[in-house]
């Protein structure tokens, strides 16, 4: 009787090894979580206040289903602040997380088969939610010896009158990788529209991640506040999108989601104007971390070729211990409860490779190490 949309949808293997987690903690354990990717920080105080002021105010109806002006006019700005990029609040859509924004996206853009382009590894949800709409995720191999960058070349050997789409995520889940703005215009010349995933933006320890609106306009800009502001449970994001696209994307959103929640808009409005000091102290803590785990992940034996200079994961190559992510990400978590990602969630050419997330404490962290010292000396 379960439809096969449903029977088919794959789960989200992170979860999976997280519930694990989290049953192993409710008998007592002490669980190090290496696997979320979820700011262990609390959502900076001026963002609370200002969602406590407007419960206070009564602000608890349904907004617009576009989301407040107030809010899409403060997101225009930053895109004009950050990227110099003019984007009229008219074509913005807010949405209950980034992804319900994909969903939207992907379902107004898509017909049966359609085709999408994205990387090899990629977000797990992302060829979920593009099959779950009835189209096509297409391909293409990222390789760590080349810092897992997404070229152009690549991109263009597997265009064709299918593909509607090219989809991009820099800073990178899972890589860490954050492309560089020649690769990124040589990517916004290709034909179909380009689907820009900036979740990310705002944490880049090295460089500057670009915004694709600095290189075409024929693109989707996916972006929300679970990461950067550390408010993955306000369930807050938005789609700057083409104008046409702005009514049916609207309609679904009407139909499916009503408006995103009233309160999380009016905190993440003062999130964007006030935030900028609390999001600067979170950024240098994830680069402490991210400067401290890459050379002990080395040490204990992973392969890092490339340093990851943005979001908050390393991607490393575990293959001299085994091929199986699946089992050793298990195995370290039964034998030293320690939670980290299996590569394999994130596509077939991440099989080998764990992925460490580094949104923890620094003193999670360094236990994290000795633990994992004792786990890998039966290799050495
Ligand atoms: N895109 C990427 C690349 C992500 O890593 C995540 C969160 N793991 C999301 C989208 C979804 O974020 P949310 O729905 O919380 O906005």
């Amino acid at each position: 009787m379960i439809s096969k949309k449903a029977r088919e949808i794959p789960p989200f293997i992170v979860m999976d090894v997280l519930e694990k987690a989290q049953e192993l903690e409710r008998s007592g354990e002490k669980i190090i979580h290496l696997e979320v990717g979820e700011p262990d920080f609390d959502t900076p105080g001026c963002i609370n206040e200002a969602c406590y002021r407007a419960i206070g105010e009564g602000k608890t109806h349904y907004t617009h289903s576009l989301g407040l002006i107030e809010l899409r006019e403060a997101i225009a700005e930053k895109y004009l602040e950050k990227y110099r990029v003019k984007v009229s609040p008219e074509q913005i859509l807010v949405t209950s997380g980034t992804s319900p924004a994909l969903l939207l996206l992907f379902a107004a853009l898509l017909e049966p088969a359609d085709e999408i382009i994205l990387s090899n590894p990629y977000y797990p949800c992302y060829p979920n939610i593009i099959r779950f709409v009835g189209g096509a995720p297409v391909f293409v191999e990222v390789m760590e010896e080349e810092g897992f960058q997404y070229l152009p070349e690549m991109i263009e050997e597997k265009m064709s009158q299918r593909v509607k789409g090219i989809l991009i995520n820099s800073p990178s889940n899972p890589t860490g990788n954050v492309m560089t703005s020649e690769r990124m215009a040589k990517i916004a010349q290709f034909s179909p529209y380009i689907i820009s995933d900036e979740i990310y933006h705002g944490l880049v320890y090295e460089g500057k991640a670009h915004s694709i609106l600095e290189f075409t306009d024929r693109a989707f800009v996916i972006n929300g506040f679970s990461k950067l502001y550390a408010m993955t449970g306000w369930r807050l994001g938005y789609v700057i999108a083409p104008r046409e696209f702005i009514r049916p994307m609207q309609k679904i959103q009407q139909n499916l989601f009503i408006s995103a929640s009233s309160f999380s808009q009016w905190g993440a409005l003062v999130g964007l104007k006030e935030a900028e000091g609390d999001i600067q102290r979170m950024r240098e803590t994830y680069d402490r971390r991210r400067r401290f785990l890459i050379p002990k992940l080395r040490a204990l034996g992973f392969g890092i070729t490339v340093e990851p200079t943005g979001a908050f994961y390393i991607l490393a190559n575990a293959k001299r211990f085994s091929n199986n992510s699946y089992k050793l990400a298990f195995d370290i978590l039964n034998q030293t409860k320690i939670g980290v990602a299996p590569g394999i969630d994130f596509g077939s050419n991440a099989e080998g490779y764990l992925r460490f997330s580094y949104a923890n404490s620094m003193k999670n962290i360094e236990e994290g190490m000795k633990r994992l010292e004792k786990y890998f000396a039966k290799y050495h």
